[in-house]
């Protein structure tokens, strides 16, 4: 398969070899000397900040497509710095230092930023919403842009979906989940809604960035964590923690990433350069979902034959309940604040429509072609 990663630091090098041949690379050492504002020149000098560790597989990938295309594109007029986690500012402070101006863009996770504005949380993932494909859908033709935008503009940003993880796994347990009182006292991180969910269930939330669950986990300071799904976990070492893996990703069956820019920084670019942006995300939002489709079977039989993880399904009737404790949940939550109801009340709708669609297409599509009639033997 294209690694995608490799292939686009190929395309750089050959990128900035082509423009010294032309007489510009020169122009770009001079410019990258200079202390900022480089501006003078035309050329401007963005750095991002991420909730990922540095280069982290998938999710920190769709950080460095942004940077990698939305300076190809532009020719080097707008080149992205990536910063990992904590090398300018600590992941969960991304977000204040691009509205406040400190760097000009983030790149991270809606549900992050729900103690600062709660409706932001509805943009990553509603527990039992929606496929990454409805989700890109009501993004781009069912409204969702323009209400993220409303939503970020309350902490000084614009938004763009920027990835999109597909349905993750349900979680790592040292125990069997074989019902919902199974969670009670577990004390668990879970992001989002999701994490409002199994609280609900009778589970201690714990929320920390995704460096120092590892350590937590073997402390004991939780006892079960949810992280993506297995091209994430397997290089993240969970196996080596927790014993069991449950899926479905019920809590996040399509999680959208963000980038998330100053909006004084994002008003400062002429039409030109805010399309490129804007396609760069658009680039990420696919090619992050492409990854993590492309990586997560072969990764997932890593787990399973080389490090003897349990897989299992969590009981029907156990999702039954989570399912019917999180519509209790968001009618409640969506009733909050005028902007979590305006936001959930679109995503609510717009699900409605796609569920009956996905009913009898890609569900009944993907039931056919898993009777078990003999396909073409290789
Ligand atoms: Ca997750």
């Amino acid at each position: 398969m294209v690694d995608f990663k490799g292939e686009l630091t190929m395309e750089r090098r050959k990128f900035i070899k082509g423009a010294g041949v032309a007489g510009v690379a020169a122009g770009a050492v001079a410019a990258s000397s200079f202390p900022k504002p480089a501006i003078s020149q035309g050329r401007k000098e963005w750095s991002m900040v991420t909730t990922w560790p540095k280069n982290f597989p998938g999710l920190g990938t769709g950080a460095e497509i942004v940077a990698d295309y939305i300076t190809r594109m532009s020719g080097g007029r707008l080149s992205v710095k990536v910063y990992g986690a904590g090398e300018i500012v600590p992941a969960f402070e991304s977000i204040d230092a691009v509205g406040s101006g400190t760097v000009e863009m983030g790149h991270g996770a809606p549900y992050y930023w729900k103690g600062k504005v709660p409706a932001s949380q509805y943009l990553a993932a509603m527990p039992f919403g929606m496929t990454a494909q409805e989700q890109n859908a009501w993004y781009q033709y069912g409204g969702g842009q323009e209400i993220a935008d409303e939503i970020y503009a309350e902490m000084n940003c614009k938004f763009f979906p920027s990835g999109n993880t597909g349905v993750q796994m349900g979680g790592w347990f040292n125990k069997e989940i074989n019902g919902v009182d199974d969670f009670k006292g577990l004390k668990m991180r879970m992001p989002g809604l999701g994490g409002e969910v199994i609280k609900a269930a009778g589970a201690t939330v714990v929320n920390l960035p995704g460096g120092e669950l590892l350590a937590a986990m073997q402390t004991g300071a939780i006892d079960a964590m949810e992280w993506v799904g297995p091209y994430n976990d397997l290089a993240f070492g969970i196996y080596k923690v927790a014993k069991y893996y449950y899926y479905p990703g019920w809590h996040e069956p399509a999680t959208t990433l963000e980038n998330f820019i100053n909006l004084d920084a994002w008003n400062s670019l002429d039409d030109e350069l805010k399309t490129i942006v804007q396609a760069a995300n658009t680039v990420a939002n696919q090619l992050v979902l492409s990854e993590f489709m492309a990586r997560n079977n072969d990764s997932l039989q890593k787990l399973v034959n080389e490090h003897n993880v349990d897989v299992r399904p969590y009981p029907d009737d156990l999702l039954q309940e989570l399912g019917r404790i999180s519509g209790e949940l968001m009618t409640e939550f969506m009733s909050q604040d005028p902007l979590s109801k305006k936001v959930g009340t679109s995503i609510v709708n717009f699900r409605k429509g796609a569920l009956e669609w996905t009913k009898l297409s890609e569900q009944t599509f993907t039931a056919a072609r898993s009777l078990p009639f003999k396909y073409v033997q290789l």
